[in-house]
């Protein structure tokens, strides 16, 4: 995370918050998630060298560089970004801090998953879902662990799944909070 400089990823009229740990707006009614639940999921999801990640839920392009600075140049990050403005920003972002060798980021549904390049080592969702989508389990490989904070609309859990053969392993990392999930398998009311 020391290699990633965040103030590059928020909005010039807040950068001296940048470092302060809570989520900060982007724009578009979105945010950039806390430092810490940044930690949190990337310690969780248990990533290493080489992993083809996917990320639902680009915004900023901050968390998918945190990613791709742990899978290094021999792995991927493809970043799903719902809301075209954010897609091209985040893009941006990613291009500035040299990582677009590493990191794609594309405009689209990605609750549907990202099915071009499945699939992943692993899986992060950046945005509330109602469950899981089953398309992001289809995309996981063998041994695939993925994370997602499923829910209600103003609080959910961060849910770990990982892909055994055809069992699948839960567990519960505990409540959170995250902008919903758009979309086919996301929420359908928007107030
Ligand atoms: N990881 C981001 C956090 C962005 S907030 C960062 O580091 O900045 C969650 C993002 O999910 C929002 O930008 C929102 O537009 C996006 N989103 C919501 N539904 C989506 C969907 N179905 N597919 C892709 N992105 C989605």
């Amino acid at each position: 995370m020391m290699k990633v400089p965040r103030h590059l990823f928020v909005p010039k009229v807040i950068e001296s918050y940048a470092y302060h740990d809570c989520p900060q707006q982007i724009g578009e009614g979105q945010t950039i998630s806390a430092p810490h639940m940044v930690g949190i999921m990337v310690e969780k999801l248990d990533l290493r060298s080489g992993h083809k990640v996917l990320e639902v839920g680009g915004g900023s392009g901050y968390h998918a560089a945190v990613v791709a600075e742990v899978v290094g140049k021999k792995g991927h990050v493809y970043s799903v970004e719902y809301i075209e403005s954010l897609a091209k920003w985040g893009k941006e972002n990613i291009k500035k801090c040299g990582l677009d060798d590493i990191v794609t980021i594309i405009q689209g549904d990605g609750s549907k998953g990202l099915l071009e390049y499945a699939p992943y080592d692993r899986i992060f969702v950046t945005c509330a879902s109602p469950d899981v989508p089953p398309p992001l389990l289809e995309q996981l490989n063998d041994k695939g662990k993925l994370l997602i904070p499923t829910g209600g609309r103003h609080y959910q859990t961060l849910v770990y799944y990982e892909k055994r053969g055809k069992k699948i392993v839960k567990k519960d990392y505990g409540g959170c909070v995250f902008v919903p999930l758009r979309g086919k398998y996301g929420f359908r009311l928007f107030s």
